[in-house]
């Protein structure tokens, strides 16, 4: 079963192009990681994805049009991390993990037990539930990172959209954020499609990846299709030697 299957996706802001007829899938339970340098779409077509910009082309989620998912329905099914979250100000850490259940809650209702447990136990497997009755904006970067992830998790989608969801942190709370991700995959059966600028990660993790250039699939396929040299010089006018690793390619940048 297809999780996200997107076909001729094309979004235009203030007249430009910015996202130019791409295809994608993600099959239910993969980890899809759409690489590309800056300013390549990827936020942009992110958005689309998850049903926040107009687009034309088509994008389904577990087979049904997002455009006709109404908003409830649609954040049930998809949940997004975009990449730099607002963290209203003064708002505690537990109830902005709440705002995940609010297509749960009836409109001016009030969240239920169930909620609240939700809510909770997402706390817990994120390891920040000791900072529930802390104001979100006092967490350190990796710290909020998590609650991001903890707000999406409560929301109960099968389908993750990360945003670089690992840009501000240091390598160590990076491979935290990535391994507990892909532990959370394995636990909720989620299907992920992120975006990610370290490249040797982003291979390391990923099912498949796909690299966007200039709002278009450049390449696409496993880490090894993808993070060639070739490919890098031409889409990121970079310098990098490809070496075999462990668990796929290993991307080093070399000076001229
Ligand atoms: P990426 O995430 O790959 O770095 P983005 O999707 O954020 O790229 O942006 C792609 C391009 O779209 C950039 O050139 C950016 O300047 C442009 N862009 C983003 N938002 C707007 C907008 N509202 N109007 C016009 N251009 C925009
Ligand atoms: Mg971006």
């Amino acid at each position: 079963m297809t999780a996200v299957r997107v076909r001729d996706l094309r979004v235009r802001l203030d007249g430009t192009v910015i996202v130019d007829g791409v295809d994608l899938d993600v099959a239910r339970g993969e980890w899809v990681t759409v690489i590309g340098p800056n300013g390549a779409g990827k936020s942009t077509a992110l958005r689309a994805i998850g049903g926040l910009l107009p687009f034309t082309g088509t994008v389904e989620l577990d087979g049904t049009p997002v455009d006709r998912l109404h908003r409830r329905e649609r954040a049930r099914t998809i949940a997004t991390v975009s990449q730099s979250p607002t963290v209203p100000p003064g708002m505690l850490v537990f109830d902005y993990a709440l705002l995940g259940r609010t297509p749960y809650i009836a409109p001016l209702g009030r969240e239920s037990a169930a909620d609240l447990a939700a809510v909770e136990e997402v706390l817990g497997s994120l390891d920040v539930a000791r900072f529930a009755g802390r104001r979100l904006e006092t967490l350190s970067g990796g710290e909020r990172q998590r609650v991001f992830l903890a707000r999406a998790l409560a929301q109960g989608a099968g389908i993750l959209l990360l945003d670089e969801p690992t840009s501000a942190l240091d390598i160590g709370h990076q491979q935290e954020v990535l391994e507990l991700i892909d532990r959370l995959r394995g636990e909720r059966s989620l299907t992920v499609l992120m975006t990610m600028h370290d490249l040797t990660t982003a291979g390391e993790y990923a099912d498949r990846m796909v690299l966007l250039a200039e709002g278009a699939v450049a390449a696409a396929g496993t880490a090894r299709e993808v993070l060639t040299e070739d490919n890098l010089a031409k889409h990121y006018r970079v310098r990098v030697r490809v070496i075999e690793g462990d668990h796929g390619p290993l991307v080093v940048p070399v000076r001229s």
